[in-house]
């Protein structure tokens, strides 16, 4: 191998190694903004449904959430790292028993194609910790015709009045 094909493996690396997950903004102590536990740090840290859910690619039962029923103004926010995913303000009611939304915030989350089911459907993740949160379906409403489909256990709802929590370092 002469330096040329060298430093071409060399800088091949990088691009194997980027995780899936998109940047989110920086956060105290975390200068790229990402979020990375080991599933066993999670599993220690959270509830059983909430770590099936988040880093087991678990799914709840439909209607089992309150967040459902959710009604007042505030934000819906990552149950693991706490980043914010959602507002108030983008959520219907979608029949289906699980909380869902037209619109995610800005960069709150990341998506991948998910095959398990017939048809092609796209999973998404919060974008600061990779969390599985749901999947985005195209039968939703105006103005966007999104269908944000999550898992009321991967959320915490954080009503208007009250202040954003810390992010989970
Ligand atoms: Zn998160």
């Amino acid at each position: 191998m002469d330096r040329r094909q060298t430093l071409r493996w060399l800088t091949g690396i990088p691009a194997l190694i980027i995780p899936a997950v998109a940047p989110g903004p920086a956060a105290a102590g975390d200068p790229d903004g990402r979020l990375n536990k080991s599933k066993a740090e999670w599993a220690a840290l959270l509830p059983a449904d909430a770590f099936h859910v988040l880093f087991d690619e678990g799914t709840e039962r439909a209607g089992s959430s309150p967040l459902n029923h959710e009604k007042r103004d505030g934000t819906f926010i990552c149950a693991a790292c706490y980043w914010p995913l959602f507002d108030s303000s983008t959520k219907y009611e979608s029949g289906t028993g699980w909380p869902s939304f037209w619109e995610p915030l800005p960069r709150a989350l990341a998506t991948k194609t998910d095959f398990r089911l017939i048809y092609p459907r796209t999973e998404y993740h919060c974008a600061r910790c990779g969390g599985h949160q749901g999947h985005v379906f195209n039968d939703g409403p105006k103005p966007t015709g999104k269908r944000y489909c999550n898992n009321g256990v991967a959320l915490l709802f954080v009503p208007r009045s009250e202040k954003l929590p810390d992010l989970r370092t």
